[in-house]
């Protein structure tokens, strides 16, 4: 039993869970497309500290956690919309 404790919280998720982290990426992803030329990649969304995965127009990927996204408008990756030192 004890050996398998590493991977219990992977089963412990409810099929709801499942679910909802679904149902949040499609809104995530809906938000992304009408407030930005970006692109979502990441299908499933579990929360403002997630890291979600974006297309960049230039065709680059680039990680960033929603609320960045969305209150910071880092809606381009680091190199069309190069940071503020200060941001982070
Ligand atoms: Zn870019």
């Amino acid at each position: 039993m004890r050996k398998h404790s590493l991977f219990l919280p992977f089963f412990r998720k409810t099929r709801n869970e499942v679910k909802l982290s679904y149902v949040y990426a499609t809104l995530v992803k809906e938000y992304v497309e009408k407030n930005s030329d970006s692109k979502l990649l990441t299908t499933e969304y579990h929360g403002f500290s997630q890291k979600l995965l974006f297309k960049c127009t230039c065709g680059a990927n680039f990680e960033k956690t929603f609320t960045k996204f969305k209150n910071k408008n880092q809606r381009k990756c680091e190199v069309c919309q190069p940071l503020k030192e200060s941001i982070e």
